[in-house]
Order: structure tokens, then sequence, then C-alpha cells
């Protein structure tokens, strides 16, 4: 089945509002495998919307408007859609009753125009209003389903998901899932590449890529029947996906790297302690996003000067001298010096040049060094990281929550 949504009002052409409900119809129809292919907008505009009804009517099974129930003058989506079935409209009763009470409830008079909103064609399957006055109606004509739903959004979704839904699902049988793959460390031609093949040949599920905020992402999506489990037909290609990836698929849908570190601590029952400089606390930032991490990390330090490397964190004076702030060695003493004095198991040291200023020929800016204290070792690694001053820093701190991970 497919299905087009008419979304009806001025407001949305002019641009004052977004037009939320035909995304979130969208998406919950997908759900139940009704296939969306055109959202259209139209103003509050008898003939317009009765172009967009004989369009629409070309091209779907499933016709959904919002928007135009209400009370008014300019409220015309009923009278139209009536006008474009052939249909007339009468009172009825129980929609009058409920918003009778609706008023009365409110200890307000109902004006005439209100019962307006109780016209329906003696045909419409009535869907009432748990949050406001206007009902919503489902009428079946010519084999094709036509759902009126009110432009608020507050009153459509509960009339949609308490309704709609229920109505259409009986009606489809096939159903659409996504799972999103994410990936960190590798760019995303280089994904492409060792995917090449999947991407090519795959059609259920199929793949695709997105690059955004220094990560990858692959998006899965299948095709079934309502009762089968759509994780099985995306496993096989998942598990695939992942050989050929390895660690560099760190999670999957709403996954962060700070929530899968946060996660690994936990199972691990690990403490970890951070030490930032040039990351100025977005790593702190960016793990106590997570809930409950405090249980896992201890502290977090920004020692942004080389005076608070010394002060707080024990680096010697003579490393700074010798190999300058941005070091192997100065990383390496800021992770044992957080281990220390915190007591943490873990700690993560982070020093590089954020730019714009600040660099030079042997330590360009960019270049960062993260260094990882745990029982006796450390372990440093150099990275050379691009962008402005910004990206530096946020991929800064994502290359560390990677490193921790592994
Ligand atoms: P009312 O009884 O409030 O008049 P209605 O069913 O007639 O409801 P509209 O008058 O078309 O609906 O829209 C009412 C309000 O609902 C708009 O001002 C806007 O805030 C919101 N709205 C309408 N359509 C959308 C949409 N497509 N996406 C998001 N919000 C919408
Ligand atoms: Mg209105």
């Amino acid at each position: 089945m497919d299905a087009e949504i008419i979304v009806v009002g001025s407001e949305l052409l002019l641009g004052q509002i977004a037009n939320t409900n035909a995304q979130y119809i969208s998406h919950r129809l997908s759900s139940v495998g009704i296939n969306v292919y055109y959202h259209t907008v139209v103003g509050d505009n008898r003939k317009r919307l009765l172009e967009a009804l004989e369009i629409a009517c070309k091209r779907a099974d499933i016709i959904i408007t919002t928007g135009g129930l209400g009370p008014t003058m300019d409220d015309l989506t009923k009278e139209t859609v009536a006008e474009f079935l052939g249909l007339e409209l009468v009172l009825h009763q129980p929609s009058a009753q409920a918003i009778r009470e609706y008023f009365t409830r409110r200890g307000r008079t109902m004006s005439d125009n209100n019962l307006k909103q109780a016209m329906f064609p003696r045909e419409a399957i009535i869907l009432p209003n748990e949050v406001g006055t206007a009902p919503g109606a489902i009428i079946e004509k010519d084999g094709r389903t036509f759902i009126m739903l009110p432009g608020p959004p507050y009153e459509m979704q509960p009339m949609f998901e308490n309704h709609v839904i229920p109505y259409l699902a009986q009606k489809g049988n096939e159903k659409i899932f996504s799972r999103v793959l994410r990936i960190y460390g590798i760019g995303e031609s280089a994904v492409e590449e060792a995917i090449k093949d999947l991407l090519e040949n795959q059609t259920n599920p199929t793949i695709a890529p997105l690059a955004a905020y220094g990560e990858v992402t692959l998006r899965l999506t299948v095709k079934c029947h309502r009762a089968q489990d759509p994780l099985e037909l995306i496993k096989p290609v998942e598990d695939e996906i992942r050989r050929r990836l390895g660690r560099a698929v760190y999670g999957v849908d709403d996954d962060r790297l700070e929530t899968v570190v946060a996660r690994l601590l936990k199972e691990k029952g690990l403490t970890l302690a951070v030490a930032e400089s040039c990351t100025g606390g977005l790593i702190s930032n960016l793990l106590t996003d997570v809930p409950g991490i405090s249980e896992n990390l201890l502290e977090t330090c920004v020692t942004y000067s080389n005076q608070a490397k010394i002060n707080r964190l024990g680096v010697k004076p003579e490393t700074l001298e010798a190999y300058g702030a941005v070091s192997p060695q100065t990383a390496q003493e800021m992770a044992e010096g957080i281990l220390k004095t915190s007591g943490a198991d873990i700690g993560l040291a982070v020093t590089g040049i954020a730019g714009p200023g600040g660099g030079s020929p042997e330590k360009p800016v960019g270049l960062v060094y993260i260094a990882i204290a745990m029982g006796g070792d450390v372990e440093v690694k150099r990275f050379h990281n691009q962008g402005d001053r910004k990206r530096i820093k946020f991929s800064t701190a994502n290359t560390a929550l990677d490193l921790l991970r592994r």
C-alpha cells in the first residue's frame, strides 16, 4: 500500500512553521509497512486542495490530510474532501455531544460554528479527539482510504497512534525496519571501498552510507512481512560488514563513543580519570552526558598551562622544558599523574595544538598526543587532526574516546 500525505495550511507555505506532521506520519507509516512516496503541502484553499486530492488519487491508495479541521472559515479540509468524494456532510451527534461537553468541562460556552467540527459524511469512521475539539475521520471510497487529522501535533499524534495505526496495521502486512551501524576511525571512502560489492548488490537490506560529525554510519534497511523478525534479515549482512571493518564498528543505532566507553567501564568495573589540555574539558563534557557515569568516572581536570600540568599532575618541569607541552613525554607524564592523584584504574591524557596559531613545521596545528595509563603501562599515540580549532578539539575528544574503548 502506498500513501500520500497532504498537509493543509498556508502558514506552512509561508514558512512560519515546520512541517513536523508529515515527518511524524511518514516515520510511523514505515513501521507498519506503508510506503510514502509524496508529501504535498497546500494552502487553506478549496480549489488547490481539490487539485491536490485529484493528483494524490492517481498515485496513492491511502491519502492522509492534516490541518483545516477547526471551526473557522479558513478550515475547509472536510468540506473539500466531501465535495471531492461527492458526499454530503451531516451532523454527527456523538461528536456534537463530545464538543459540548468539552466546553462545559472548561466552563466556557460553545459558539455555533464549533458544531462545524461535528459535521461528517455519513460514511465516515469518526476518530475521537482526546485532547481537543476537532474529531478526525476515515473514509473508504472506491478502494481508497482518506484519513483526515487535525493540524496541531499534540492533537494529531495521539489520534494517529490510538486510531490510525491500529486501523492501518490490520490492512498492511509488511513493515520497514532500519538499523544503523556506527563507524569511527575510517573515512567514508575507505568504508565504501571495503564493502563496495555489498553496496552494489544488496537489495534487502539496502545499505546507505552517510558521513557526519567525523564518523561514518551505515543504515541497513529491510522490508519484510509484519510477522517476520527484521533482524534475521539484517544479521548476515551486518556480520559481513563487521568482519570486514573490524573494531571500527563501535556501535549501533543511538550509540555514541561516550556511551560505548561508559558501558565498557561499567561491564569491566573499571574507573577512569581524565587530564585534558587542548580539548578544554570536552572529553569530560561528553562523558558526563552519559547518565550513571559517576560510578566509573572519578575526576577530570583541565590543565591548560604548563604550571597547571606541573602543579596538578606532577609533570616534570624538565620534561616541559626539553620536549614542550605537546609531546609524547608530556602526554605520558600527564596520564601517569592523573592516574596517581585520582587512584583510578585508567588515566587518560590529551595534549595538542588546536590552532589556528602555535603551529610549527615540526609541530603543526592539529598535532595531538593521547596517552592512556593503566596498571604500570602507558601507551602514547600521535595523531594529526584536520580542520579549524573547534573541529580539532572535537575530533581529538572523539579519538581519545575511541582509544579508550579499544
Ligand atoms: P485548529 O482547530 O487548531 O484550527 P486545525 O485542524 O484546523 O486545528 P490548522 O488550523 O491547520 O489545524 O493548524 C493549527 C495549528 O497546528 C497550526 O497553527 C500549527 O501550529 C499546527 N500545525 C498545522 N499543521 C502542521 C504541520 N503540518 N506540522 C506541524 N504543525 C502543524
Ligand atoms: Mg484551523
